[in-house]
């Protein structure tokens, strides 16, 4: 039986934690009595800066039953740093972590189907939203938005898929050697390259409390992905600038027809090729720069250039090995 850690990131929950806390060890306590995991198995709050009583909550609940851990960051730090410290803190001690959000939106019922795949050898298990019921419009909208974006821009991340994931301790080991600094887990993990599946469930309401992600938190969200993933955005103006260029050899010629024609002012054709030229050579020159600085980009973000799934070497065949030395 394998051990599991919940790694839960909490930012102002006092409404929402006591109802979480006992829903979460009913769970915990299902699962131990069907033998699915061990009774090593913990349920981590992590306390990202909050300004209520969120952490007196937890340390509460850590003093009531040793089931309940609390991890305590000096300030607020935002979800995915705060989902990281967990993880990357209690990685060493388990077997298998899952990660979710305070306000239970994401169905605690799909952890079996989770588990289940986990032991089916997959070491990575993302929870996908397949519906979004009791979202708004707007915020059904903007969210698959995004994942359509992302998409489109370089960056490969699930659909539908927020930081409900199960991983194992080798994915997060693999995790570990990836030091970047803005670090956008949903697309960093599908990197990693371990097998992985998907369970599908329906989000529901927030049951206390209000969204910590508002708008102007959820379009840095999307660009913070964007920039930290992809440097796509730097080809796009590369081809920009080839493209005015081009335009401005349309134009030369254009302008020089106009121009034997006589149809012109004095000025206008030297101006007009030239003001076309400029913008096309300067975009061209800023776009050729910024392809340097993105490979600098990716240079200093020192990721691992890869991750060995197996090895098949004297160990995982003693005999031979013990023939081969003979
Ligand atoms: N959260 C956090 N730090 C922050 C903002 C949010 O740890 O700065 C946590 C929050 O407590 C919750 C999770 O991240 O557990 C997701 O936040 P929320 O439910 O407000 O986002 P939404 O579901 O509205 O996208
Ligand atoms: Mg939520």
């Amino acid at each position: 039986m394998d051990t599991l850690y919940l790694v839960i990131p909490c930012y102002n929950e006092e409404e929402v934690l006591p109802e979480t806390a006992k829903q979460l060890l009913q769970k915990m306590n299902a699962l131990i009595a069907e033998k699915k995991i061990s009774n090593k198995s913990r349920i981590v709050f992590v306390n990202d800066g909050s300004k209520d009583r969120t952490w007196e909550i937890i340390s509460q609940y850590h003093t009531e039953n040793p089931i309940y851990q609390g991890i305590c960051l000096s300030r607020n730090r935002g979800h995915q740093n705060a989902l990281l410290a967990g993880l990357m803190t209690v990685k060493d001690h388990c077997d298998l972590t899952i990660s979710l959000d305070a306000d239970l939106q994401d169905d605690i019922d799909a952890i079996d189907a989770m588990i289940d795949k986990y032991y089916d050898g997959n070491d990575v298990v993302y929870g996908v939203r397949s519906a979004r019921k009791t979202d708004t419009f707007f915020k059904k909208f903007t969210a698959e938005s995004f994942y359509k974006i992302m998409k489109h821009l370089g960056a490969d991340v699930v659909y539908n898929h927020s930081d409900y994931r199960l991983m194992s301790r080798r994915a997060l080991d693999a995790l570990h050697s990836y030091k970047e600094v803005n670090i956008f887990l949903r697309g960093v993990v599908p990197m990693i390259g371990y097998p992985s599946d998907i369970v599908y469930y329906e989000r529901k309401e927030r049951f206390a409390g209000t969204s910590k992600y508002p708008l102007k938190k959820m379009l840095s969200f999307a660009w913070e992905g964007i920039t930290s993933l992809s440097t796509k955005p730097i080809t796009l103006i590369t081809r920009l600038g080839m493209l005015i260029f081009l335009v401005s050899i349309v134009m030369l010629i254009y302008s020089l027809v106009r121009h034997i024609m006589g149809a012109t002012i004095t000025g206008w054709t030297s101006l007009i090729v030239s003001i076309w030229a400029i913008g096309g050579l300067q975009l061209l020159a800023i776009g050729i720069i910024g392809q340097y600085i993105g490979k600098v980009y990716l240079e200093t973000k020192e990721r691992p250039r890869f991750i060995i799934k197996t090895y098949l070497d004297d160990e995982t065949n003693s005999e031979s090995a013990h023939n081969l030395a003979k």
